[in-house]
């Protein structure tokens, strides 16, 4: 079974949750036009709808038959325009039979039951015709699909006040350190504050996953392995600290034990280039594989590696169609030099009009410059071989998700 093949064969529950709660969720169902869309040929202008022959030669007077408007009926006793008749039409309004376009009111002019026509107009135009946008009992928004506002919008017009999505998966957040203590806790001089649990759990909410947080682990063997078991038994796991080559750390030693199968150990990128990537077996059920991710400790290092591998992968357990990471150009607002040998991914920042940003790198640190990091707006990738950039250089930037 490949890799992909193993997260898509994750049992996947599906729940019921109302409308508003499905944001970021995934679609367990396809949502279907309960009708055709738009129900009935909408008229996009406030006008006249005309049969298109009668106003070819402009200027023309015709005969005003009466009016429709949006929630209106046509005029009592009125089924088909006839030649030479328009009716008075407001936006959103039903266009009547025989009718195949809308003069815009800006180019009429109107003197009692008779009309102007000053401009002509092509058949078809300010006319949406009935199913035009989907046939009834077509498919609006497909199953796997992750769900934002334009797709709350289609399950609202389909008349879908409660959607199924699939459960989130669990995803296990192992912060690993000596010298990490709880938030709430005062840090002794030697000590930092967890932040990778929460800018972690924080990522994997908006990707659409459930984390379960577990207690720090030390340095320590015992204990180490102790958490991971607790960990293997969610969906995914995810480490922070304690990949890199140091004597105490002690993460890829102790995921062998549960018999880990590494798929990768290390990737030439920066920040982020201890990163670990496998599975292990779990053990309440050896069958039962869980991967998981060996993140960098380093605060940016485990928030970059988590925004470039860990967020589509948590979006696929989720039940998601397949994605990439969004990349976009933009031009260098200011010269970088760096260094070459790895791909760098460096804390961005897009500024000027919508119609001609430029990304510039901020001053930073290094790995463990969250100020830095949380002024940043996107990822500025910077190719292994090329050490100077110029000003207005193409560049490839990853915006910051959630
Ligand atoms: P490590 O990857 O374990 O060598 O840790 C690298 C750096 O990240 C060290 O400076 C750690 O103190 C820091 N660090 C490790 N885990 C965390 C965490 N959970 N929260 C904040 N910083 C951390
Ligand atoms: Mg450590």
């Amino acid at each position: 079974m490949s890799h992909a093949d193993h997260v898509r064969s994750r049992q996947k529950q599906i729940e019921q949750v109302p409308i508003l709660g499905s944001i970021g969720r995934v679609l367990a169902e396809n949502i279907v036009a309960d009708r055709d869309f738009p129900p009935f040929p909408r008229a996009t202008r406030d006008g006249y709808a005309v049969r298109s022959e009668d106003a070819e030669r402009v200027p023309v007077e015709l005969n005003v038959a009466g009016e429709v408007r949006a929630g209106g009926n046509l005029p009592a006793g009125f089924t088909r325009l006839a030649s030479g008749e328009v009716l008075l039409i407001m936006t959103g309004a039903p266009v009547p039979d025989g009718a195949d376009a809308i003069v815009m009111i800006e180019y009429t002019e109107r003197s009692g039951q008779r009309v102007r026509v000053l401009r002509s107009v092509a058949s078809g135009e300010n006319v949406v015709p009935r199913g035009s946008e989907a046939r009834q009992g077509s498919i609006l928004v497909g199953e796997a699909t992750v769900i934002s506002h334009p797709q709350i919008a289609l399950a609202a017009s389909a008349g879908k006040s409660v959607i199924d999505v699939y459960s989130q998966p669990r995803v296990a957040i192992l912060p690993t350190g000596d010298e990490v203590v709880p938030i709430d806790a005062q840090p002794a001089a030697n000590q930092i504050r967890n932040s990778n649990s929460f800018s972690l759990a924080a990522q994997v909410i908006s990707s659409g996953g459930e984390p379960v947080h577990l207690p720090i682990a030390p340095d320590e063997r015992r204990r180490l392995r102790e958490l991971i078991a607790q960990g293997l038994e969610c969906d995914l796991l995810l480490l922070s600290g304690g990949v890199s080559a140091g004597e105490y750390d002690l993460v890829e030693d102790a995921l062998a034990a549960f018999g880990a199968e590494f798929l990768f150990t290390g990737v030439e990128i920066q920040p982020g280039k201890p990163l670990v990537f496998g599975r292990a077996r779990q053990r309440s059920n050896r069958e039962r594989w869980t991967y998981f991710f060996g993140l960098p400790g380093n605060p940016i290092s485990t928030m970059v590696t988590f925004q470039l591998f860990g967020r589509l992968f948590v979006r696929a357990l989720a039940g998601a169609s397949a994605s990439a990471v969004t990349a976009r150009k933009i031009r260098l607002g200011k010269d970088v030099k760096t260094k070459i040998g790895l791909t760098r991914f460096l804390p961005g920042k897009i500024s000027g009009v919508w119609d001609d940003p430029e990304v510039e790198l901020l001053t930073w640190q290094g790995s463990g410059d969250m100020a830095a990091f949380a002024r940043a707006d996107c990822l500025l990738v910077i190719p292994p071989d090329r050490e100077s950039f110029k000003s207005g250089d193409w560049m490839t930037v990853i915006p910051i998700e959630g």
